[in-house]
C-alpha cells in the first residue's frame, strides 16, 4: 500500500519534531524550507571566525528535550553534550549592584534573603506552588490539542484552578510572596522575554520560575544549533527528506482538501499538509480566502509576542564581568513593558540581554575574543530603519561601557543587527514578531489559533503561534501534538 504523504512547511523545531514523529508511524514525510538551511528562529551563521546562534540562548525544561528523544529510542546525549550552568545567570541593576543566580537552591535562599530577609523561606513556598503547576501544565496541559475545554476538564486540573491562582495575574501572584523591586522583576523576566506584561499573564506562568530556578539553565556544549542538528539527523534517519531554498507559495486546494503545495520551481503533492511556518503567513498569503479560517481583524487583535532588536558583536578582548546569560535591569521593567504591551514605541530607556557564548564555548569565538549576543525586547509592529538601529547601538554600548567598567567601542571587530525587517523577510513574521503569540489568558490553550484547519480538511498547523505557544519546549512540543492530530486523521 502507498505511504500517506505529509509535506510539512517549514523545518523550525516544531516541523522538525513533527517530521520524526510522523515518519516513525510510517507516513512518507518531505520539509519544505525557504531559508538555506533548517532551524527556523534557531538558526546559526559564522563571522570572522566567531559562530553566533541566531535566535534561542536559554536552554529550559531539559526532560522536554530527553522525551522527545526517547520516542526514538535515543538520548540528548546521542547527540549533544549539555552543561548546566552556574551560576545560571546574572542580574545588572546598577552600579556594583550585580546579582549571580545560582544553580544551588540554597545559594539561591541565601541571595533572595540577602534581598529581602525572609524571601527564602518565601521563595520556597512559591516554588511548591510553581511546582505543581510545571507537574500539571507540562505533564496533562501541554500535550492537549485544545480543540474544545473538555480536554482539560479532570479533578487534578480543576484542583489546580481553585488553590493555584492560576487565572490570577501573574504579577498580583508573585507580589503575594516578594516586594523588593529587584526580585519581582527577576522573577518577571521569563515572562516579559516570552510574552506578555506580567500583569496580563495568568499566574499558571509561574510555572517558568520552577523551569528556571529549579530545573536550571543548560548549554548545549557546541550552541543552540546543536539541537537543530540533532534533530535534523533524528528525522533523517527516519527517512525524511528535508528540502531547503524551497518557499512554498501556495497551498493547493479542491474542494476543501489540500492536494499538495506549490514551490517556486515544484509542485509537491500531499495527502496532508502540515504548516509549521507562521500560521498568520499561511493562512494569508498561502491560502485562497475561502479556506482562511481567521479573517485579517482576527489576527490585527490578536496580542503578539515581543520582536526584537538584535546585534550580533565580536569583541577583541574578553569582558570578564560579564558571565553566559546577563540582564541589564538597571531600568524600570514596568515603563519598558508598557512600551512593548500597551504603548507600543521604542522603548525609552530599554532593559536588554546579554548572551556572551564564548564564557562556555570557545569554540564560539577566536581565542582571546568575545562572542557577545545582545537583544532588547520591543514591540512588534514598529518602524525598523538603520539609524533606530545604530541610535540602540550606541545606548546600549555606552550602558555596558558604563556598568561593566570596560571600554568596548575601541574593540567591536564584527557586528551585525537584527530586526523586524529580517523576521518579516526571513520567516514572514507577523509584524516582525520574534517568539509569536504572547501568553495572556485571553490566548491561553483552546483560545489559540486551532491546530487544525476548519475549512480544510487535511490541513493542520504547528509552532509557535499554535498550541501550547512559544518558546523552543513548546514548539517541540507542538510537533508532537500536531503529529498526533494527524496520525488520529489518517486512521481508517
Ligand atoms: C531572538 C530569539 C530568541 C529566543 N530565545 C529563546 C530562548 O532563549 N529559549 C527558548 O526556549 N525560546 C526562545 N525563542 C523562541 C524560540 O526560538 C521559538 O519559539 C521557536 O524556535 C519557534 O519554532 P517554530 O518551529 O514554531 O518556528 P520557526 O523556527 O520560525 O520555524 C518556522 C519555519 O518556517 C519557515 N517558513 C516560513 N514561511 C515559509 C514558506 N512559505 N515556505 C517554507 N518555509 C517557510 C521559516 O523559514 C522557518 O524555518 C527565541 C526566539 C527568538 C527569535
Amino acid at each position: 500500500m502507498a505511504q500517506t504523504k505529509v509535506v510539512i512547511i517549514g523545518s523550525g523545531f516544531a516541523g522538525l519534531a513533527a517530521a520524526s514523529c510522523l515518519a516513525q508511524q510510517g507516513f512518507e514525510v518531505t520539509v519544505l524550507e525557504k531559508n538555506s538551511s533548517p532551524g527556523g528562529r534557531a538558526r546559526k551563521f559564522h563571522a570572522q571566525g566567531y559562530t553566533f546562534d541566531m535566535g534561542p540562548s536559554w536552554y529550559w525544561m531539559p526532560e522536554v528535550f530527553e522525551s522527545f528523544f526517547n520516542r526514538f529510542d535515543k538520548s540528548v546525549a546521542d547527540y549533544y553534550e549539555l552543561i548546566r550552568l552556574d551560576p545560571s545567570y546574572q542580574m545588572i541593576f546598577g552600579h556594583g549592584d550585580f546579582v549571580h543566580i545560582p544553580a544551588g537552591f540554597q545559594e539561591l535562599q541565601a541571595t533572595f534573603d540577602r534581598m529581602e530577609p525572609g524571601s527564602g523561606a518565601r521563595l520556597d513556598q512559591f516554588l511548591k506552588q510553581a511546582a505543581i503547576k510545571y507537574q500539571a501544565g507540562m505533564q496533562d496541559m501541554v500535550y492537549k490539542p485544545s480543540h474544545h475545554l473538555g480536554e482539560f476538564i479532570n479533578l487534578k486540573t480543576l484542583k489546580g484552578v481553585f488553590t493555584l491562582d492560576i487565572f490570577k495575574s501573574f504579577d498580583k501572584h508573585l507580589r503575594k510572596y516578594f516586594h523588593d523591586r529587584r526580585l519581582i522583576q527577576m522573577l518577571s523576566f521569563p515572562i516579559l522575554f516570552l510574552g506578555a506584561s506580567a500583569k496580563d499573564t495568568p499566574a499558571l506562568y509561574s510555572l517558568m520560575n520552577y523551569a528556571d530556578l529549579k530545573l536550571g539553565t543548560w548549554y548545549p556544549k557546541g550552541g543552540m544549533y546543536r539541537i537543530v542538528e540533532a534533530m535534523v539527523a533524528q528525522a533523517r534517519s527516519l527517512g525524511v527528506n528535508i528540502h531547503c531554498d524551497q518557499e512554498v507559495r501556495q497551498i493547493q486546494v479542491t474542494k476543501g482538501r489540500a492536494q499538495g503545495v506549490l514551490t517556486q520551481s515544484q509542485h509537491w503533492p500531499a495527502d496532508v499538509v502540515l504548516a509549521g511556518a507562521d500560521y498568520e503567513h499561511v493562512e494569508s498569503q498561502l491560502l485562497a480566502p475561502e479556506y482562511r479560517t481567521y479573517s485579517p481583524k482576527y489576527w490585527e487583535k490578536r496580542t503578539m509576542a515581543p520582536s526584537s532588536l538584535i546585534y550580533y558583536v565580536g569583541l577583541n578582548k574578553p569582558l570578564p564581568n560579564l558571565e553566559h546569560h546577563n540582564l541589564f535591569f538597571d531600568e524600570d521593567l514596568d515603563y519598558h513593558s508598557k512600551e512593548i504591551y500597551d504603548n507600543p514605541c521604542w522603548p525609552t530607556k530599554p532593559l536588554f540581554y546579554v548572551c556572551a557564548t564564548s564564557k562556555t564555548d570557545p569554540t564560539a569565538a577566536p581565542p582571546g575574543h568575545e562572542n557577545i549576543f545582545i537583544l532588547i525586547p520591543v514591540a512588534p509592529g514598529l518602524e525598523d530603519t538603520q539609524e533606530v538601529r545604530d541610535r540602540y547601538f550606541q545606548v546600549v554600548i555606552k550602558r555596558m561601557e558604563n556598568l561593566l567598567g570596560e571600554e568596548i567601542t575601541n574593540h567591536i571587530d564584527y557586528c551585525r543587527s537584527y530586526a523586524h525587517k529580517d523576521f518579516v523577510q526571513d520567516y514572514h513574521a507577523f509584524k516582525g514578531n520574534a517568539y509569536g503569540l504572547a501568553n495572556t489568558l485571553k490566548q491561553t490553550a483552546v483560545l489559540k489559533p486551532k491546530i487544525r484547519s476548519r475549512k480544510v480538511k487535511n490541513l493542520f498547523f504547528t509552532g509557535q503561534l499554535t498550541v501550547p505557544g512559544p518558546g523552543v519546549p513548546p514548539s517541540l512540543i507542538s510537533g508532537q501534538v500536531a503529529a498526533g492530530e494527524i496520525a488520529k486523521f489518517t486512521q481508517p
